[in-house]
């Protein structure tokens, strides 16, 4: 499975809507709620402890 298709299954913890990546490739976006999750050695990092942003 390569990057882009772990990307397709992924989905925010905290309401359920499909992610997406940022334009730098250093963050997983949620556009519902607004947070933002890191990307670490190449692995996502999908804990709502972890998100920056959000309501
Ligand atoms: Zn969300």
């Amino acid at each position: 499975m390569d990057f882009e298709e772990l990307l397709e299954i992924l989905a925010c913890p905290v309401c359920k809507t499909p992610v997406h990546l940022d334009d730098s490739g250093k963050w997983i976006l949620c556009d519902s709620c607004g947070r933002r999750y890191p990307i670490r050695d190449g692995i996502p990092v999908m804990l709502v402890e972890e998100a920056e942003g959000g309501e």
